[in-house]
């Protein structure tokens, strides 16, 4: 019912010029912005780590672990992210999370349907976006993973499946170790029933260091999901 209402707006919001400079796009236009700005998003090189999706600086060869995912090997098989969290795609969820431009949701989940990284919803069974804590969500409105995760609609979206069951300090100045500590216990699944045996896409906007989806991850493995996949919008930095 939520889902739909925000993908009315969605639509209904569809402007005729492109989001970052406003050039128009012509009317029959399903772009949200102009070949030129489409430029300036940051696509993820390759090669990239197998498990985590990071990508090797300057690397060309195969594909392989990077050294995180060997020492500390994750609870996701993959991630998976479009695009440097810089440019095009940091100003799109800025405007999203911080000035809730939902049109911006759009340009984003169009980037997720181009990319490679989709190939992920195709081998998934539901797809759940990182939780907000409920204050969180009442404050902003809406969820931007779950706007995110909306991108996919032949995908069943489960938002009850896991929970952030206690606030957390936002993720942006902590350490690696911080980062840890702050997600550590924060998530549970209220019914373990709705995800077991079933390959869960996890959904959020940006990956940094990773913490919050291992967290969300192991969660829902303890839980019985026989495999846990994510995509993210967006991702910071190399291997
Ligand atoms: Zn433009
Ligand atoms: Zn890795």
């Amino acid at each position: 019912m939520l889902q739909s209402f925000f993908q009315a707006l969605l639509d209904f919001f569809l402007p005729g010029f492109c989001l970052f400079c406003q050039a128009p796009l012509g009317a029959l236009s399903d772009n949200l912005v102009c070949p030129m700005c489409l430029k300036e998003v940051p696509w993820l090189p390759g090669p990239v780590c197998v498990c985590c999706g990071a990508p090797f600086k300057g690397a060309v060869g195969l594909e392989h672990l990077c050294q995180g995912c060997l020492t500390r090997p994750p609870p996701f098989s993959r991630a998976r992210a479009v695009a440097f969290y810089d440019g095009a795609v940091l100003e799109a969820i800025h405007r999203l999370k911080y000035q809730r431009q939902l049109v911006y949701a759009r340009f984003l989940q169009q980037l997720l349907t181009d990319s490679e990284a989709a190939a992920l919803a195709l081998a998934a069974d539901l797809a759940v976006p990182v939780p907000l804590h409920s204050l969180r969500l009442r404050w902003r409105g809406f969820n931007q993973a779950q706007l995110l995760a909306q991108a996919f609609p032949q995908l069943p979206l489960e938002t009850g499946i896991l929970e952030r069951q206690r606030p957390t300090l936002p993720q942006v100045k902590l350490s690696s170790k911080e980062r840890r500590s702050n997600v550590k216990g924060a998530f549970v699944v209220p019914d373990p029933q709705a995800v077991a045996g079933k390959a869960v896409l996890l959904v959020d906007d940006v990956y940094t260091t990773g913490a919050t989806v291992r967290e969300c991850a192991q969660v829902l493995r303890r839980a019985g999901a026989s495999q846990v996949e994510v995509l993210t919008v967006a991702r910071v930095g190399y291997a």
